[in-house]
């Protein structure tokens, strides 16, 4: 039997998989991602990369292309609810409420301060194959599709895993020293009995993808998800949505589209391939003559579950395997490349020596309370959206009776207005989904791979909207706008993949930094921002976001977070960043 050795074993290939087998080939680990499927998908599935996504993107040399295929600024500024997208009835195509979302609209100026990137929205269809091709051009070979784990076992010194090659029929082995799960959830964490907290089987969905020309109904090119409450809709859930998918327009004339719909437990008749057309035109109002093409119909569960464990010895869980839940702020895939961010560049650092197996530890310690959160936020999302059924006062099943909820929405009556004002609180509510900045950049780490310095945990908005950069230990990296030799430079653009940053505004700190970097075996980059430093702080933003004093420090760690702080000049600063290095990577001291 075949036999295959490979420092690092990714099971599956899609957006988690892909995007881990990336960034360690940039980091210079070798990997294997297989999947089981002959080809990347054929469904959109995740659509929306949010800030933090592109940033990681823009550090690996990806984010130029992602923005290339995917939606521009225009086409992505808001979502839409309405009764319908045609028809003339005096309750159809009419207005329910606008959100503005992604940094779009009123949102601007506020995301644009916050990160160098902004948000795009590229259909999985699309990303993976273009990750699938970047990943094999940076490591030819290190992904193997029609290829299924079948089974593993570890021991002390790795992992041995059973693999079937579906193409040529046959059975091998691939010893590694980690297993990394990014399959879904669908093997390797139920191998393990790997426990989700959380709740399944909410709702059942059925996404239809398919070519077709709606330019005729669509007035809004800036609205990048329609969603549809319809007044004489059957069943317990009405609703439905639909959103563009390009791949080469992405205004009214967007070639493909997605219908997203629920099914109701009280509703008889099943969505399928024969009906689906009908049930989307009688939604929509659409005519006859819309004829679209159905590429691919979807099925899945809204659950909202996240692994009580991400790590079981040599294996570890990322993305969807890792944390499952309603997709209302696009936090799935994004919070799978957070996972991978996080988890690259400490497998090479413990695959080549430089920190012990233990660093490895500081990945569940500081993924599975993001996925945590992620899952219980996604799930208020998805909760919320009644908040609008219920502001209308719509009954379920009852369609005589929402007729008349809706002609009084509409009404110039008392009864109106108030339906008008709880409709609009509920509306406004809707922002945790395109609105979650701070839930997509703003997540910290209390403990893990970095030294707290016994400052008070900032407030953080409930609403998970409002972004306050801080260079406190565990948070992302502050953004701001330097100038490096007449240049303008982002902050997170001085960060090299596998690389520490420090950032002084001392000269002093090059030698410190030098000294510590050749005791650990690891590349620290020295930024100096100040008149005669390395780089110069143009509009001061640096200055009020720092947080540190004449002679402190900030080091950023190769995901771009912070791993240490001096506020002011350490009286011994050699020794004081000595020991955070080792604290940091779990070296013994
Ligand atoms: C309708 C919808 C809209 C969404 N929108 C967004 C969005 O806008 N933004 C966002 O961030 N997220 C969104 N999500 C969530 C997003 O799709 C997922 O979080 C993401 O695709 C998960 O990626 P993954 O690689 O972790 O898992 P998967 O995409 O499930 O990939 C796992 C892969 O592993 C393979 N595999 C499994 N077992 C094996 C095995 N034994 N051997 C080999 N291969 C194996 C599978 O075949 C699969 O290809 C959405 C989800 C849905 C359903």
């Amino acid at each position: 039997m075949k036999h295959v050795d490979v420092p690092v074993l990714i099971c599956g290939g899609g957006g988690c998989g892909l995007g881990l087998s990336i960034l360690l080939a940039d980091l210079g680990v070798q990997s294997l991602a297989l999947e089981r499927h002959a080809q990347t998908t054929d469904h959109p599935r995740a659509h929306i990369l949010n800030t933090r996504t592109l940033e990681i993107f823009r550090q690996h040399g990806l984010a130029d292309e992602v923005y290339r295929q995917g939606t521009p600024t225009a086409g992505m500024e808001r979502i839409s609810f309405r009764t319908s997208l045609g028809g003339d009835g005096p309750l159809d195509r009419r207005l329910i409420g606008n959100l503005d979302g992604y940094g779009g609209g009123a949102l601007k100026a506020r995301y644009e301060a916050d990160s160098a990137c902004r948000a795009t929205n590229l259909p999985l269809m699309q990303l993976e194959p273009l990750l699938r091709q970047v990943a094999e051009a940076r490591a030819p070979g290190s992904t193997r599709f029609h290829h299924e784990l079948l089974s593993f076992e570890q021991d002390d010194t790795g992992v041995t895993s059973h693999i079937r090659d579906h193409d040529a029929g046959e059975a091998y082995t691939v010893r590694s020293r980690y297993l990394i799960g990014a399959d879904g959830g669908k093997t390797v964490g139920r191998a393990l009995g790997a426990q989700m907290a959380g709740p399944r089987h909410l709702r059942k969905m059925v996404n239809t993808y398919f070519a077709g020309d709606l330019s005729p109904w669509i007035d809004d090119d800036g609205v990048l998800i329609f969603y549809f409450i319809n007044p004489d809709g059957r069943g317990q859930w009405a609703g439905g949505g639909l959103v563009k998918t390009g791949p080469t327009r992405w205004d009214r004339h967007s070639e493909s589209w997605v219908f997203m719909r629920e099914l109701s437990p009280d509703d008889p008749e099943e969505i399928d391939e024969v009906n689906v057309v009908t049930r989307m035109r009688e939604l929509l109002r659409l005519p006859e003559s819309f004829k679209p093409e159905v590429r691919k119909i979807g099925r899945w569960d809204v659950q909202g579950v996240v692994a009580r464990q991400y790590r079981f010895g040599r294996v570890l869980l990322a993305g969807d395997a890792a944390h499952r839940h309603p997709p209302v702020s696009a936090l799935g895939l994004n919070t799978a490349f957070g996972d991978v961010h996080n988890l690259a560049w400490k497998l090479a650092l413990v695959l080549n020596g430089k920190a012990p197996d233990a660093l490895l530890d500081t990945y569940e310690a500081e993924r599975q309370p993001v996925g945590a959160r992620v899952a219980e936020w996604a799930l208020h999302g998805f909760r919320m959206r009644s908040l609008i059924d219920q502001s209308i006062g719509l009954a379920p099943g009852q369609a005589e009776a929402n007729r008349e909820a809706f002609e009084r929405l509409y009404s110039d009556t008392p009864g109106g207005a108030t339906a008008r004002a709880i409709l609009a609180e509920a509306m406004n509510i809707q922002r945790i989904g395109p609105q979650a900045h701070d839930m997509e950049i703003g997540y910290a780490y209390e403990r893990g791979a970095l030294v707290p310095d016994g400052s008070a945990l900032p407030a953080r908005d409930p609403m998970g909207g409002i972004y306050h950069p801080v260079t406190r230990p565990g948070s992302r990296l502050p953004h701001a706008v330097l100038s490096r030799d007449g240049v303008r430079v982002g902050t997170h653009d001085l960060v090299r993949p596998g690389a520490w940053t420090l950032f002084c505004n001392r000269a002093s700190w090059r030698s410190v930094a030098r000294a510590a970097a050749k005791k650990t075996d690891i590349e620290i980059d020295v930024v100096v921002v100040g008149a005669r430093g390395d780089c110069q702080d143009v509009d001061g933003t640096w200055a009020r976001l720092c947080e540190i004093g004449a002679g402190g420090a900030v080091l950023a760690r190769p995901d771009t977070h912070i791993a240490w702080r001096s506020v002011n000049s350490p009286a011994r600063p050699a020794q004081a960043l000595d020991e955070a290095i080792k604290a940091v990577l779990k070296l013994a001291s």
